[in-house]
């Protein structure tokens, strides 16, 4: 007879059952992704299960680490995680159980006379199996250590349609009396998935594809417990760029990792959905568009290659998609620690949300983004490297731009005095009140935007008879701190006169 598995479509439940002995890395999160966006394209429910029964190797802080990055990468799960450490008993409950109804038996066999038992098979030329030898056994001696091994029937097969890999058959005589419960009264990780997945109603199980070879193992179980045996998909392996298994080897692999180097958390989801599945030609999804559009048929069996380049490129294409509102709130939570106080504060007012949408276009991490909100939202003058500016191989262009930045700090100085004698009560300060803005109000406030600080430079360059991009620079590098930064002229319109003026007057000191 052929076992074979379910295909009635209930309610989907699915799980991520990650092992805490390690923090939660790039191929658990694919698992995970893959399970919830399964789950919430059927409206089912997704469990959070910790395999945590190797009470040597698993950690609680790793426990920590896993549910800490799913909520950061928003995969929420339904319902109260389920820890197989407080589950033991029920293990060797649900084996006994097997015992009673024909299904399991009690092995006195020691190790050695297994492994014995293993090489003889192997000398045979058959698969390093153990020989049953309890299996019929009548005889129970009272404490003698033993462990309790699966009934696996001696003829027929197992069959399962994996979702991505089509039909996988395996004969049983090549499945093993495998162990369910050792001699320290442990369960296996065969015996305590399927008693979990019973318990908790699974529907389909997607999981990495080195534990296909488990699957029919599995099967068995979930028919001794009278239990309708599930879908599965076995997803593709993750490789790094040299075509071996992902590994610390090739950098990063942790998702606290990429969080720390300025990743976001719908680049790294949509980055690894697009990882061995595919939906035509499109690169760039938001999470509503992977759960719409995802589905098994597009996923591929072969192994899937790591693309740091392209993960880079994606988080450049989320960055641009965001509110600038949300990436601040970002900087916030993930880079405070870089921001002094006060410029915490001006991060975290209007004005950072302005500086934040100018500098969007131009980074592709959010370190970047942090990295270059730091000076524009820090309070007076900064310090700034001279080196590469162009003035410094023609003493002549120094002179002259050095006079035009004077010039134009002049002219701005006087449209903000003017304005503030003109301001009576008024709008002009009640924003000033505003303590993030600092103690001044910046030239837009005072009426010039952008393109006037644009005209304005322009004039100003062609009276001291030198380019724009001339006297822009020195300019650019004491208020951004940088050569290359977001748009001059707006930061220019935007930033508290107090900070440009602090900054501008050091032109004349470079
Ligand atoms: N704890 C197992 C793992 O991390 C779970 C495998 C499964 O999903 O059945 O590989
Ligand atoms: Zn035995």
């Amino acid at each position: 007879m052929t076992l074979k598995n379910s295909t009635d479509q209930t309610s989907v439940r699915v799980r991520f059952a990650p092992s805490p002995t390690g923090f939660l890395h790039i191929g658990g999160v694919r698992a995970a992704l893959f399970n919830w966006l399964y789950a919430r394209k059927h409206q089912g429910q997704f469990i959070l299960r910790i395999e945590d029964t190797d009470l040597e190797r698993s950690e609680d802080r790793f426990t920590q680490d896993i549910q800490a990055s799913m909520k950061w990468l928003g995969l929420n799960w339904d319902e109260e995680p389920l820890f197989q450490s407080q589950r033991l008993e029920i293990y060797r409950q649900r084996a006994e159980e097997l015992i009673a109804t024909g299904h399991a038996y009690r092995c006195y066999c020691t190790e050695a006379e297994v492994e014995k038992m293993r090489e003889i098979a192997m000398k045979e030329g058959k698969k390093p199996q153990y020989d049953r030898r309890c299996r019929d056994r009548k005889d129970h001696p009272v404490g003698q250590p033993h462990v309790i091994r699966a009934k696996i029937p001696l003829d027929g097969s197992v069959e399962f349609m994996d979702l991505i890999r089509g039909s996988i058959r395996f004969e049983n005589t090549d499945i093993d009396d495998f162990v369910l419960i050792r001699s320290n009264g442990a369960p296996t990780y065969n015996l305590s998935v399927v008693v979990d997945d019973v318990h908790s109603k699974m529907t389909h199980i997607l999981r990495g594809d080195d534990h296909i070879n488990n699957t029919p193992k599995q099967m068995h179980l979930y028919q001794f417990f009278k239990y309708p045996v599930p879908q599965f998909a076995h997803l593709p392996m993750i490789l790094g760029a040299d075509k071996k298994k992902l590994s610390k080897r090739h950098g990063a692999v942790s998702a606290n990792a990429y969080r720390a180097e300025g990743y976001l958390p719908a680049a790294l989801l949509n980055f690894l959905a697009r990882l061995g599945w595919s939906h035509g030609d499109q690169e760039v999804f938001t999470i509503d568009e992977m759960i719409q559009f995802f589905s098994f048929d597009h996923v591929q069996k072969s192994s899937a290659v790591f693309n740091t380049e392209k993960l880079l490129w994606l988080n450049g294409e989320h960055v641009r998609k965001a509110s600038p509102e949300r990436l601040v709130k970002i900087v916030i939570d993930d880079y405070s620690d870089l921001f002094g106080s006060l410029a915490l504060r001006r991060a975290s007012s209007p004005l950072g949300v302005q500086i934040a949408a100018l500098i969007q276009p131009k980074v592709k991490l959010m370190k970047e983004l942090a990295d270059q909100m730091v000076p524009l939202c820090t309070p007076g003058a900064i310090e700034v490297d001279p080196s590469g500016l162009k003035w410094n191989k023609d003493a002549a262009l120094k002179a002259a731009t050095q006079a035009a930045v004077k010039h134009a700090l002049k002219i701005f100085e006087q449209r903000v005095v003017d304005a503030l004698d003109k301001a009576q009560t008024t709008e002009l300060r009640s924003d000033l009140d505003h303590e993030a803005w600092g103690s001044a109000p910046s030239l837009s406030q005072v009426g010039m935007d952008h393109a006037d600080v644009d005209a304005l430079l322009r004039q100003v360059s062609e009276q001291h008879g030198i380019k724009l991009g001339d006297l822009a620079q020195p300019m650019r590098l004491v208020i951004t701190g940088r050569l290359v930064s977001a748009g001059l002229f707006e930061l220019l319109a935007i930033l508290p006169w107090d900070i440009v003026s602090a900054r501008l007057s050091k032109v004349e000191h470079l």
